[in-house]
């Protein structure tokens, strides 16, 4: 049996850019995911920031009606008063992410990548020039796209996500908010420590949900989502119907693991730890550095370069600052001083720098 040129663990944002980029530059590439639909049980609000859009081809020609254009945000204290942040060449779009996922995977597929669901990875052994994946098949290059639990890091003894954020979000399909140009994020330490709640107008209805600091049990959660949702039902009533559906999961928040490779393998996206300890946005990360890993890839295998994990993984981003920022933000009593100082300029054009990438 011939091997593939690189088998890919993960349908996802990081797989699929990362599928189809090694695709297009003439691999033969197979994408093996455990569920099957890639669209089906995600755990993400979905959120794309402006950039991806310029920078990934992946998301060249994304349908209008898979995307919705977010200008704004509206920041409450702990005490809901509020500010309106905007700039002027900065935008977000939340997704309907479900299709925006299946659309990936069929365009992974038409760049000729081999998609093959309800295929899980359930390990691996070295051989001299690649892998045996066990029950797919031989491969010359292994990518580990398989999200913060990852079993290719797992198998490999790669680095493993341990530090982490825990998200839950509620769906209500057909649901209109007040003032829909806004992303409406909530601070309070005492219902999502170390990180925020959100309100948006997402393409399907409204998307409500909060993350916060895990240490070790997530059994905390649920009934911190009961409290903000009846903390912000004033404003926005229809929280307090019946979600049509619940997102949940990990989102890693300590930095790039190390080590993310080793010879002829290498992580990506959140397998990678590559989310950014202050927003825990990682779906731009994993985009771009899932096409990056393709192309790198790709020019390994095609003989024009060295085997490029210990390079490309090089250029993986650090988050310095974004660490220590998260450090702080994990043990400052910080509600008080939202209270008071949420309309200052300085407050303004910290979370302006946060929203809008330091822009
Ligand atoms: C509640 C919540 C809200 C979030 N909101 C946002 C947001 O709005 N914006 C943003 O930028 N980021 C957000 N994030 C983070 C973002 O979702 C992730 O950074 C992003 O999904 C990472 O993509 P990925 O492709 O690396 O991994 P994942 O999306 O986790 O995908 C991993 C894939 O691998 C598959 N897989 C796993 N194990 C195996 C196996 N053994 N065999 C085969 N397949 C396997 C999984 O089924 C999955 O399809 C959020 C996270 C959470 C939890």
């Amino acid at each position: 049996m011939s091997a593939t040129d690189c088998i890919v663990v993960g349908a996802s944002f990081a797989g699929l850019a990362c599928a189809h980029s090694a695709a297009a530059r003439g691999l033969d590439v197979v994408v093996v995911e455990k569920k099957s639909d890639p669209g089906a049980k995600l755990h993400t609000t979905g959120i794309i920031v402006k950039d991806v859009l310029d920078s990934v081809a992946l998301l060249d020609d994304v349908p209008s009606q898979l995307i919705r254009k977010i200008s704004g945000v509206r920041l409450y204290a702990p005490n809901m008063r509020s500010v309106d942040l905007h700039h002027p060449d900065y935008y977000f779009l939340a997704t309907d992410t479900p299709n925006l996922i299946r659309w990936l995977a069929e365009k992974a597929a038409s760049s000729g990548a081999r998609v093959q669901l309800a295929r899980t990875f359930t390990g691996v052994s070295r051989q001299q020039s690649g892998f045996d994946v066990h029950g797919i098949g031989q491969t010359r290059y292994l990518i580990g796209a398989d999200g913060p639990s990852s079993n290719v890091a797992k198998a490999l003894q790669l680095g493993t996500v341990r530090d982490t954020l825990f998200g839950i979000e509620h769906e209500y399909d057909g649901v209109e908010i007040n003032d829909p140009g806004f992303l409406h994020c909530f601070i309070d330490r005492k219902l999502a420590p170390g990180y925020i709640g959100w309100v948006l107008q997402g393409v399907k209805g409204a998307q409500v949900g909060l993350a916060r600091r895990v240490r070790t049990s997530t059994s905390d959660v649920r009934p911190a989502m009961s409290a903000f949702l009846t903390k912000i039902s004033t404003l926005f009533p229809a929280v307090l119907s019946t979600p049509s559906s619940i997102r949940a999961g990990h989102i890693p928040c300590g930095g790039v693991v190390r080590p993310a490779c080793a010879d002829r393998t290498i992580l990506v996206g959140d397998a990678a730890g590559m989310v950014s300890p202050v927003t825990a946005g990682g779906i731009h990360t994993a985009l771009q550095h899932g096409q990056a890993v393709g192309h790198a890839v790709a020019d390994f295998l095609t003989g024009r370069s060295g085997d490029p994990a210990a390079t490309i993984s090089a250029t993986y981003p650090r988050y310095r600052t974004k660490r220590l920022l998260r450090r702080l933000y994990d043990v400052m009593p910080y509600d008080l001083a939202f209270n008071l100082l949420l309309r200052t300029t300085v407050v303004r054009d910290a979370a302006s720098v946060v929203y809008f990438h330091a822009r």
